[in-house]
């Protein structure tokens, strides 16, 4: 599904075929959860293949090898050449690109001493797909930002992400929504929250969540189109009376939410500024001249 014969990735300093990569099984990342990763999109524009906020998401893999004193040594520029190399090793133009920073095997819980590179990358539609959403709000609540670095992007953090996921799932939504550990609003599993009321948008402000790239790329948007925004705290009953909701991420994109514990939200998705943004958003990520040009060889 992720990759076939073909398929090239970066593992540990080198090129090699998917399929013939191999790991250890005794990485403190594959018991502990001890690892942190990234989800980057590229695009299809008319001057060639572009990753979108390429520097800005490894800035954020780094700052998270930082936070859960993992080594890396790779700087910015390193990880932004080697993935075009990805991309253009597998012809890929639409694609997910995943880095994970994988620790070295160590059963005990001390800290990584040495750390592994992967970055694999797809072929992958927005994975919340496209139409509007009925979300449910999670009996989990985020970790306690005293119980994890809330700003790094850890592999175990998502296991909460999918207890949630599953929760909402098996009662019939098509995703959740997290509360932080004092009932305000947070985040989805995999993606920021936003929500319009009067034209104005809404969304919670960071210390109980991923301060996402595509969240702060919707507070760029709002400036250029004057759409008023604003940070804060907000409770469920602030969302179940707005005109309209979305959650944004790399991976899913701008995605509207329809209804929220089956209370159907205000307003006709299309005569939202949300749906505004949503527009925006994609021809900004298939656009803009701040994207890295595809390298060729
Ligand atoms: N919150 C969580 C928990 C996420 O996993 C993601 C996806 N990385 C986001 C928010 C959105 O972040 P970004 O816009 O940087 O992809």
């Amino acid at each position: 599904m992720y990759f076939n014969e073909n398929t090239y990735i970066y593992f540990d300093g080198k090129f090699v075929k998917a399929d013939e990569a191999k790991v250890n099984l005794y990485l403190q990342t594959l018991h502990y959860g001890y690892g942190v990763f990234e989800g980057i999109r590229s695009y299809s524009t008319n001057s060639g293949t572009k990753i979108f906020k390429a520097e800005e998401h490894y800035r954020r893999l780094q700052q998270s090898c930082s936070l859960m004193n993992i080594p890396f040594d790779y700087s910015t520029k390193e990880l932004v050449d080697i993935t075009y190399e990805v991309l253009s090793k597998n012809n890929f133009s639409d694609a997910y690109i995943r880095p994970l920073v994988l620790c070295s095997p160590n059963m005990s819980l001390t800290k990584a001493h040495h750390s592994m590179l992967l970055i694999a990358a797809w072929e992958w539609n927005s994975y919340l797909g496209n139409k509007l959403l009925d979300i449910k709000i999670s009996s989990f609540c985020r970790p306690h930002p005293r119980s994890i670095k809330v700003e790094a992007k850890a592999c175990g953090h998502y296991v909460n992400s999918i207890l949630a996921v599953n929760e909402a799932k098996e009662n019939g939504y098509d995703e959740a929504l997290l509360l932080d550990h004092e009932g305000w609003l947070a985040e989805g599993p995999g993606a920021n929250l936003f929500f319009e009321k009067d034209g104005h948008l809404y969304t919670p402000q960071t210390g109980n969540l991923l301060p996402g790239i595509t969240r702060a790329t919707v507070f760029e948007i709002c400036s250029q189109l004057d759409i008023v925004y604003e940070e804060g705290q907000y409770l469920p009953a602030d969302l179940y009376n707005a005109d309209a909701a979305f959650y944004c991420g790399t991976g899913a994109e701008i995605v509207g939410i329809n209804s929220v514990d089956g209370k159907i939200l205000g307003k006709e998705w299309n005569e939202t500024n949300s749906a505004h943004i949503q527009k925006r958003y994609l021809q900004l990520v298939r656009e803009m001249d701040v994207h890295k040009k595809l390298k060729t060889a």
